[in-house]
């Protein structure tokens, strides 16, 4: 699998160049060249540890989208990347090395060359893992907020005195 092909489809979805989408691009190729394929629908399951470029060669590369429900984003500002698959019921999971990759004294481009030829053992620590993915996606009831009429999805509501309430008035509501 040539990184910059894959380069090349991320890019055409994330609409720039930069060094951030090539870490996806590498852990995209890495999943792609170890068993695991493209998810028309939610047969692989992306949990990524941040919402930074590199999410997006993901969601262009491994169809693990945020629509669909098989990216799942936890926000802990960290370079980590767990990928299942319910097919093979497989997973592992890939976390960025610590250091600079010897890039320190590149310029932007030569830093996206420097990754874009680097192998995804070079830049992530590589872990199988359990199979242990986050539930489907699910299709549930949607009611109106009682204040703002708005719909909501039910699992979302809050309840307020007696009122089951968005979370946006929920916040206007205790100030
Ligand atoms: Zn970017
Ligand atoms: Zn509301």
């Amino acid at each position: 699998m040539d990184a910059k092909e894959l380069m090349e489809k991320a890019v055409r979805f994330h609409g720039h160049i930069c060094p951030g989408l090539v870490f996806g691009v590498l852990a995209a190729k890495y999943v792609l060249e170890n068993g695991y394929d493209f998810s028309p629908n939610e047969e692989l399951v992306a949990v990524v540890e941040n919402d930074n470029c590199s999410v997006d060669a993901l969601q262009a590369i491994l169809g693990t989208t945020f629509g669909k429900g098989n990216l799942v984003h936890r926000d802990y500002g960290k370079m980590n990347y767990y990928f299942y698959d319910r097919r093979s019921k497989k997973g592992v999971r890939l976390a960025i090395k610590g250091g600079d990759f010897g890039e320190k004294k590149q310029t932007r481009d030569e830093k996206i060359q420097f990754l874009l030829n680097s192998n995804p053992e070079d830049i992530f620590n590589i872990y199988e893992i359990e199979y242990n993915p986050p539930g489907l996606a699910l299709i549930e009831e949607s009611i109106p907020c009682e204040i703002c009429g708005e719909i909501t999805m039910g699992s979302r509501l809050m309840s307020y005195k007696d009122s089951e309430i968005c979370i946006p008035c929920y916040k206007k509501m205790r100030g």
